[in-house]
């Protein structure tokens, strides 16, 4: 294996990358283009040949306040100085307390007991299990199944693999390493359709039928997001709350894209009135910086877990890592300093002023906004082969999945980046 070396061209690392690494969902034979990443600093990437491309992801919907985030720099430095990891079974730290702290006072009242974990995917991982040691430690050994809404995505581990779309997801490859799961087709479309008695009545007969079997509901509040990126009416959650007490179901809300100000309020839950039994928090809630999830639960099921002794199972190495606490509490404090809805507010109305002319395409099926997410849904799926390069050559960075072109940028972008990007999607939409 060569070695690497400071004089290496651009094109050697590129070759080399090709080579040695895999990336998100692609072909070793077949790779789609990579680009070389020099630095970042606020809203803009810089590539290591001198471009600069205007973020329109924030880092898979993480980076919220802009990358070299002086801030955020200086706390995780002070941690580093203190120390960067010591186990959390047997040791605990202010980072993890100040955070776990944080959390509970954010999120629904009833939602009071925090477990640290290293992704979203992890996450979901623990909130099934939770309510499976829940209703195995209540007597009803024989809940161990979930039910959830199709074109759902809740992680790529395989309990979260399970409860993702049976289609767009990945189930066809892995149908008998995969547990069986019960879904029912997701809630319509629309935050401001009236809620469909129908839609819920299908709901309600597939508890009826399969109560005894199903541990928990889990659904992405008010936004199924890789699944689609798809809006619904809060209102469901009211009723899905309704008809899971009424059949001894726990719900599930998986937070990890919708949290930390992402649909206008602090989570997608606060446009319900209701509170979930178990919420997954991920994504956003270091700023972007580190890797960490959470999963937040109520007494119920926190002291359920461990009626008649039961301790919970899991506990991963990198439990509640003092710097990714240390990044979480710094991106909280700045949260804090927000007025989301306003700000939120105010980039859901840049991002429908740029997005709309879209809507006047042949390409283009519909244009939504909600929220700091704008989509502009094309009737046919992109190349992503062609299309990535083209983005990066009109300096944006937009990364389009199936037939989503869409924006979900840091929420400190200003109104003139976000023209730009709006022009970009708008001119690549109108060469399809
Ligand atoms: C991204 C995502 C996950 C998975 O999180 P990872 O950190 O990628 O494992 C789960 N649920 C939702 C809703 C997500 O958007």
């Amino acid at each position: 294996m060569p070695a690497l070396d400071t004089t290496k061209k651009l094109q050697d690392y590129i070759e080399l990358d090709k080579q040695l690494l895999w990336h998100p969902y692609t072909s070793m034979s077949h790779p789609t283009p990579h680009f070389l990443v020099k630095k970042a600093q606020g809203c803009v990437i810089e590539l290591e040949d001198g471009r600069q491309l205007i973020d329109g992801m924030s880092s898979w919907w993480s980076v919220i306040h802009g990358y070299s985030h002086p801030y955020m720099n200086e706390k995780i430095q002070h941690q580093l100085s203190q120390f960067a990891h010591v186990m959390f079974g047997g040791f605990t730290h202010k980072p993890a307390i100040e955070l776990a702290q944080k959390l509970v006072a954010m999120t629904p009242a009833p939602l009071q007991r925090v477990f640290f974990s290293d992704s979203g995917s992890v996450s979901v991982e623990v909130a099934l299990k939770m309510a499976i040691q829940y209703w195995h430690s209540q007597g009803k050994p024989k809940k161990q199944f979930f039910a959830t809404p199709k074109s759902g995505y809740h992680g790529d581990t395989f309990a979260a693999m399970s409860v993702c779309d049976p289609e767009n997801g990945m189930h066809n490859l892995f149908t008998g390493a995969l547990t069986q799961q019960f879904f029912v087709p997701p809630p319509p479309t629309g935050i401001e359709q009236s809620v469909s008695q129908a839609y819920l009545q299908e709901i309600r007969e597939l508890f009826n039928e399969h109560h005894h079997t199903i541990a928990a509901f889990i659904i992405e509040p008010v936004v199924q997001n890789a699944g689609g990126m798809r809006f619904y009416n809060p209102e469901y959650l009211n009723h899905l709350r309704a008809l899971c007490d009424e059949f001894d179901i726990l719900l599930i809300f998986d937070e990890i894209a919708t949290g930390f100000g992402r649909t206008g309020k602090t989570f997608a839950t606060e446009h319900s009135q209701i509170s979930p039994d178990i919420m997954c928090v991920g994504k956003a809630l270091t700023g972007g910086y580190m890797t960490l999830a959470a999963t937040i639960t109520n007494d119920k099921v926190a002291l359920g877990i461990s009626d008649k002794g039961g301790v919970f199972m899991h506990g991963p190495t990198f439990m509640a890592n003092p710097m990714a606490c240390a990044a979480a509490n710094a991106s909280l404090e700045l949260l804090q300093g927000y007025d989301i809805e306003g700000k939120i507010g105010q980039l859901e109305g840049w991002m429908r002023t740029a997005l709309s002319p879209c809507q006047a395409l042949d390409s283009v099926k519909e244009v939504r906004c909600f929220g700091g997410i704008g989509v502009v849904e094309l009737h046919e799926p992109v190349n992503q082969h062609l299309i990535q390069p083209k983005f990066v050559e009109l300096g944006v960075w937009v990364r389009p999945f199936g037939k989503l072109i869409y924006l979900m940028p840091p929420y400190i972008i200003e109104q003139q980046q976000i023209d730009t990007l709006g022009k970009a999607i708008y001119q690549i939409a109108s060469e399809l």
